[in-house]
């Protein structure tokens, strides 16, 4: 049967973005439904998995600025629920001495004066036992950084959503967007109506978009997620104090290399490619390329000789890219009631909860607490047609 219900928000996708926006509203009294098209949890997006990595080594002084909230907020979530979501480990930034990126990095964390430790070629081995460092490159420990547990994080903040009185509704697709100063959003279940309407559908969101004639220049890749078995257990754990790893594009690969010290699967570390294939999000799994793998391969046999150069498990995860991979946090050009969180880039999951008050802020009509320029939709040229 079909109902038509009335909310203050609707917010569309639950993963990380959504959920931590639908939390924010209903923190401001908003009477808010959450609506995901797939049975929660689910691994189809971009928020599953166990860990993310958190850091405040960004080369832009906003993601820095950003960031420092970012943990605060975190702080907070795991203060209301009693969960730990967040682990430190620090993270180990490597890169070419002469990479104007990994000079960037450095500079601007000794700018923002986030904590850190310069490694020498001569103490790394002292610090980061079992891991080279590569010829010509320069090392630091950027040491807040850690893990998050993310799909913890995720389950926590939907739990903390319905307790402050807000709807989920999964397996509920939603079809169709009607604009208008009340907006109509119409699902595989159901018709609901709201003032305002977020949409955070990740690398569904030009599907949704359509909707109301516009399209994002947006790029969806599928990441091989690749865990690597140790060769002796335990060897790059966290209890080892492993930390966590960016190895910044060099001559070894055109984009960062990543990885986590092992925990969630025991005797297995994570370690990506910072970039994948075009996939269609409903068609991810017929996206076979592993030319990354090789990529990877080749790497851990040069710097992490305690891991067998095989991958053990691979996993599916997809990343959702601008063309400068800045996040998209605006109002639709056409339609001020309905705001978009998309293009997180393969890096949004740390920023949740500051993305969360952000959009919340813009959805209510608030000044929002960060210069929001970056993130626009004006900085591309996209053309907007009438929503039909
Ligand atoms: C392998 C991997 C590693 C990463 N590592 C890090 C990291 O270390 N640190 C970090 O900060 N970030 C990291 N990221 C990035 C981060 O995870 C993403 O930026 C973030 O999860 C994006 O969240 P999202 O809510 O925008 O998208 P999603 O999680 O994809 O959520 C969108 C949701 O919308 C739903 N949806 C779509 N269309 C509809 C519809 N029509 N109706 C109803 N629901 C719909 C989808 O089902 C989905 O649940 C990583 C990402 C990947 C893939």
């Amino acid at each position: 049967m079909t109902t038509t219900r009335e909310y203050d928000c609707i917010v569309i996708g639950a993963g990380v973005q959504g959920s931590f926006t639908a939390y924010q509203l209903t923190k401001n009294n908003k009477k808010t439904l959450l609506l995901e098209q797939f049975a929660l949890p689910h691994t189809r997006g971009s928020s599953h998995g166990q860990t993310r990595i958190i850091r405040k080594a960004y080369k832009q002084d906003f993601y820095t600025h950003m960031m420092e909230e970012s943990y605060e907020l975190w702080a907070q979530l795991e203060r209301e629920t009693g969960i730990q979501l967040y682990r430190q480990t620090g993270l180990l930034l490597m890169g070419p001495k002469n990479s104007q990126n990994y000079q960037d990095l450095k500079n601007s964390l000794q700018r923002n004066k986030v904590p850190m430790v310069l490694l020498t070629r001569d103490n790394f081995s002292q610090h980061i036992p079992n891991m080279k460092l590569i010829e010509g490159h320069e090392a630091l420990v950027d040491i807040t950084a850690g893990v998050l547990y993310a799909d913890r994080a995720l389950r926590s903040v939907q739990g903390q959503f319905q307790k402050l009185g807000g709807v989920i509704r999964d397996k509920e697709m939603v079809t169709n967007i009607s604009p208008g100063p009340v907006v109509t959003v119409s699902t595989n279940a159901g018709v609901y109506r709201a003032k305002s309407v977020v949409i955070t559908a990740g690398p569904w969101a030009n599907k949704l978009l359509t909707n109301t004639g516009l399209q994002l220049p947006l790029q969806v890749v599928k990441i091989n997620v690749c865990y690597w078995k140790e060769k002796v257990p335990g060897l790059y754990s966290m209890q080892q104090r492993f930390p966590c790893f960016i190895l910044t594009e060099g001559e070894e690969s055109s984009e960062d290399i990543y990885g986590l010290p092992s925990n969630e699967y025991p005797g297995l570390v994570k370690i990506c490619y910072h970039m994948g294939s075009e996939t269609d999000p409903d068609q991810r799994d017929k996206q076979t390329d592993k030319s990354d793998i090789d990529i990877l391969q080749h790497c851990i046999r040069h710097c992490l000789p305690g891991l067998i150069p095989e991958p053990a498990v691979v996993e599916s995860c997809m990343y959702t890219l601008t063309p400068d991979r800045h996040f998209v946090l605006d109002c639709h050009p056409t339609y001020s009631n309905i705001v978009i969180g998309a293009g997180f880039s393969g890096h949004g999951f740390k920023f949740g909860p500051v993305i969360g008050k952000l959009l919340s802020e813009l959805t209510v009509g608030q000044v929002p607490t960060y210069d929001l320029s970056p993130f626009r939709i004006t900085r591309f040229n996209t053309k907007t047609k009438s929503a039909l």
